[in-house]
């Protein structure tokens, strides 16, 4: 082998080792998440935060793979917990609005209605600097009128298809074997205050995982979707 020639080889294979490191990640990313999600995609919902256990769901999140979810925060627990919110959008999940007092919307004026939505979404857009685009309603109450209020801030309704009913005080094996109830494209209703949720985060992973599923986004679905008997709306999970 000459001296050139051997210079060549050397610089391909410090070229190929190169163009492998730059492709290699994004290509071997494509293929595990084929590989690892077959089951499809559920979204992980935490509503009323951000609260004093903010730090432990996102340590729950992160020691569970890094998995992101979707916080329905009020607007003025966002005011009282800034830092946190930050915190939320600083681990790449999804910051949705949850109202700004969390009242039942049908009780309230229009005009009540429309400022709990608006209120909310200033607040987040003002520690995070992006106005969010998916709201749930307190309760899940909601009524067509809402539903205008929702899209004429530029936010999609999202209910849930399955209840964690972890708001009841339930123990943390209810709250997995509830969860685990989804189906792929479904979405599930956590919240962010119960130790028990927060015990639940890395089993409900575990479970998914199992079952050949990932945590995914909320993204909009053409098709709409039951939440409960003669309540629909038109959300699905799907990759990040
Ligand atoms: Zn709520």
């Amino acid at each position: 082998m000459t001296r050139r020639s051997r210079t060549r080889a050397w610089l391909g294979a410090v070229v190929a080792t190169a163009m492998s490191l730059v492709l290699a990640p994004g290509v071997a990313q494509a293929d595990s998440a084929g590989d690892r999600c077959p089951g499809g995609y559920v979204a992980l919902t935490f509503d009323d935060g951000p609260t004093e256990a903010t730090p432990q769901v996102l340590k729950a999140l992160r020691d569970a793979g890094s998995v992101r979810a979707t916080f329905f925060l009020a607007g003025g627990m966002v005011h009282a917990h800034p830092e946190h919110t930050r915190s939320i959008a600083a681990d790449r999940h999804e910051i949705a609005n949850h109202s700004y007092s969390h009242p039942d919307l049908n009780t309230l004026t229009p005009d009540a209605a429309f400022k709990e939505l608006r209120d909310a979404s200033r607040a987040i857009k003002a520690e995070t600097g992006q106005a969010p685009t998916l709201f749930r309603p307190p309760y899940g109450s909601t009524n067509p009128r809402i539903r205008l209020d929702v899209a004429r801030l530029g936010m999609l309704e999202v209910l849930w298809t399955v209840d964690s009913l972890d708001w009841r005080g339930i123990p943390t094996d209810e709250i997995v074997a509830n969860a685990l109830r989804v189906r792929a494209g479904g979405i599930v209703l956590l919240h962010e205050g119960p130790p028990a949720t927060i015990a639940a985060i890395p089993k409900i992973v575990e479970g998914l995982a199992e079952r050949g599923m990932c945590a995914g986004k909320v993204v909009f679905s053409a098709k709409p979707v039951q939440a409960w008997p003669g309540m629909t709306y038109h959300a699905k999970a799907a990759p990040w």
